[in-house]
C-alpha cells in the first residue's frame, strides 16, 4: 500500500486518486489472528495542504477470523473509512498532532499499517461467525451449532 507523493509535494492543494491492491500478511489480535483472503483494497484520494498530506478514502478486505463463540474460522468482509495526516519527517508542520504519520525523504508513503489499524479499531468487541451462533458447551466443549451434546440442557 505504498505510493509516491513526490510529484503532489510540488503544488499546495493538488489533489492524487488512489486506487491500490496489495495483499497483506495476517493481523496477530492478540487472542486470535485475522488472515486476509486475496488483496486489501484501497480506493480515496491524497491532498498536498500544504505542510502534510491528508489521505481519506476507504479501505476494504476479504479475512478469515477466528469465532469467539464456537472458535471456528469463517470469512469476514471488512470495510472501515480511512482518514490519515502524513507529514515528512524532516519537514514537520509548527504543531503536529500525535496521530498524525510521518514518511521519509524518498517521499513514499506506505499506508499497510494504518490500514490495518484502521481494520482492527472497527472490529466488533466479540466476533462472531453468525448473529445466532450458539457456540461451545461450557461442560463439554461440543460446538453445540452441530446439535445438542449429551449434558443436561438446564446445565446442572
Ligand atoms: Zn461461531
Ligand atoms: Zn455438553
Amino acid at each position: 500500500m505504498r505510493f509516491s507523493v513526490e510529484a503532489l509535494r510540488a503544488e499546495k492543494g493538488a489533489v492524487m486518486l488512489l486506487d491500490m491492491r496489495k495483499e497483506l500478511p495476517p493481523i496477530d489480535l492478540g487472542r486470535s489472528r485475522l488472515s486476509f483472503v486475496g488483496p486489501v483494497e484501497f480506493v480515496g484520494q491524497a491532498t498536498n495542504t500544504g505542510r502534510r498530506i491528508v489521505v481519506m478514502g476507504s479501505a476494504k478486505a476479504r479475512a478469515l477470523a477466528f469465532c469467539d463463540r464456537c472458535l471456528e474460522e469463517f470469512a469476514m468482509d471488512l470495510a472501515t473509512p480511512i482518514s490519515e495526516s502524513y507529514y515528512r519527517a524532516d519537514e514537520p508542520p509548527a504543531a503536529p498532532d500525535e496521530d498524525e504519520r510521518v514518511y521519509g525523504d524518498d517521499d513514499v508513503i506506505d499506508m499497510s499499517s494504518d490500514i490495518e489499524q484502521a481494520f482492527v479499531l472497527a472490529l466488533p468487541i466479540r466476533i462472531v461467525c453468525r448473529d445466532d451462533c450458539r457456540g461451545l458447551c461450557p461442560r463439554c466443549g461440543h460446538d453445540l451449532n452441530r446439535g445438542e451434546c449429551s449434558c443436561s440442557p438446564c446445565g446442572d
